[in-house]
């Protein structure tokens, strides 16, 4: 076959192992000021007209380094940054889309879980994120799609180091106490009881104490969280019962919103106005179509958008009300056959930035001035990040497990258990750690006697919110 193209064709065809540094150009006279500035500047609308609709205010920040797609783990929240990844997105979960859950990290080092939706935790593994990170949760309403990984959030996050301070849930009460947040709560841990019992063998420290704060449900713009310069308010949303609401977190002069679940109501556009980044829910008016690619009656699901939902077209309706600076739509299926609808149908009415909130890994990056959004890259077999430790005062400090398995085990189950010396190979059996190696006293280590990967990786969290504090001026 090769030998029939001509020496030309074959000049120009790459030859493995052989790739030529390019040649420099013939050096010459320089063109006119006038003809590089035609170039470089013609075309583009610098401030001689708009382009486009979506990209007022929105351009990639100097310090990202890919403009095209985030990868966890290798950008820092800068001081005067609020980063937005959607954790979860959908209230069918998927692969690619776990349930809702949308993460904001901010510049002064605190992280807030706006919802836990089921697998969302996968993501936030996956995101570089360490579970002891994750220690303040607001649930807008008890649908389990926005609050099914808190069990695991719970005893996992309290396993991997959430030792020293409880886990903090918000949320709504209910119509009656036992529809409220506390009430949930308080199921939960009956739910795990096994687990938390047999977790004791563990460090635990506060790692099983959950701090539940229950709002009014009705307390409408109630201020539910007032620490650090971060406020946090809540109002309520149309959900088909009582007890859902929705969010604003203010810091540093930006804003962002999560409504949760519900129908379009007046409520939002009173407290989101002007905010900086405001997220609805959407289903897309494709009812027939949809419930043809199911296979179901239509019926159920035009019941269920007119009863709980906030339909495309109203959701546009919305945020041209509110005018904020990129308006997001998430617990949404992320189909191609939807995709372009919805975005008609947002069309309808706001004309301004807009990006879904979906799928998985979508990121958004907050300062005053610009706003950017990319998708994430979010691996498929990461490995964990370490625990995150406050190293203030100089010491990891491991609390001693407060229970041993003699507590909670029959002997003899333990003395059914294969001798080691059976199936380790000779030479190759380890010496067996069956007690926790500091017995009752909590192990006390100077931060200076761990070896330097350990300082590194367990304190990184730390170490990047003191310096962001210093240039924030806060400390
Ligand atoms: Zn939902
Ligand atoms: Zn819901």
């Amino acid at each position: 076959m090769l030998k029939h193209l001509s020496a030309a064709v074959l000049s120009l065809l790459p030859i493995a192992g052989l790739a030529q540094t390019p040649v420099p150009a013939e050096v010459g006279e320089p063109s006119s000021v006038e003809d590089i500035r035609a170039a470089l500047f013609g075309g583009v609308p610098g401030d001689r007209w708009k382009e486009g609709l979506l990209f007022e205010g929105i351009s990639p920040h100097p310090w990202l380094n890919s403009a095209s797609n985030w990868f966890p783990g290798t950008e820092d929240v800068q001081p005067d940054e609020m980063r937005i990844i959607f954790m979860g997105t959908s209230p069918i979960i998927r692969p690619g889309q776990m349930n809702t859950s949308i993460l904001v990290q901010l510049g002064n080092g605190e992280n807030f879980l706006f919802d836990a939706g089921e697998g969302s935790v996968a993501n936030i593994n996956a995101s570089n994120i360490a579970l002891n990170e994750i220690d303040k949760i607001f649930i807008t309403h008890l649908h389990v799609d926005h609050y099914n990984a808190l069990p695991y959030i719970y005893v996992f996050g309290g396993w991997s180091g959430r030792w020293h301070n409880p886990l903090r849930v918000w949320g709504p009460s209910g119509r009656t106490p036992e529809y409220g947040t506390a009430s949930m709560i308080e199921g939960m841990k009956q739910m795990v009881k096994w687990h938390t019992d047999a977790f004791s063998v563990f460090p635990v420290g506060q790692g099983h104490d959950i701090q539940v704060n229950e709002f009014d449900f009705a307390d409408e713009g109630g201020v539910i969280y007032d620490e650090n310069g971060v406020k946090i308010i809540h109002w309520q949303r149309s959900h088909a019962k009582d007890g859902a609401s929705a969010y604003r977190l203010d810091w540093n002069d930006m804003c962002f919103v999560w409504t949760g679940d519900g129908r379009p109501n007046m409520r939002d556009v009173e407290y989101a106005k002007g905010c900086d980044v405001y997220v609805t829910e959407t289903q897309t008016e494709l009812v027939e179509i949809s419930a043809g690619v199911a296979g179901v009656p239509p019926f159920l699901a035009r019941y269920t958008i007119d009863t709980h939902h906030t339909p495309g077209y109203a959701a546009g309706y919305v945020a041209n009300l509110i005018q904020p600076r990129m308006f997001m739509t998430t617990h949404m299926p992320f189909d191609p056959y939807l995709n372009e609808e919805t975005v008609a149908e947002i069309r309808e009415h706001y004309k301004g930035p807009y990006h879904f909130g979906a799928p998985d890994g979508i990121t958004v990056n907050v300062t005053k001035e610009q706003i950017w959004v990319r998708e994430g890259i979010i691996p498929d077999f990461p490995n964990n990040r370490a625990p995150q430790f406050n190293f203030a005062n100089g010491q990891l400090r491991v609390p001693a497990p407060p229970t041993t398995r003699e507590d909670i085990q029959n002997a003899s189950v333990r003395e059914t258990e294969i001798d080691p010396d059976l199936y380790y190979p000779e030479g190759y059996k380890p010496e067996l750690l069956q007690a926790w190696p500091t017995g009752n006293r909590d192990l006390i280590v100077p931060v200076d006697q761990l070896p330097p990967a350990m300082q590194e990786g367990m304190g990184d969290t730390w170490r990047k919110r003191q310096a962001n504090r210093e240039t924030l001026g806060l400390e």
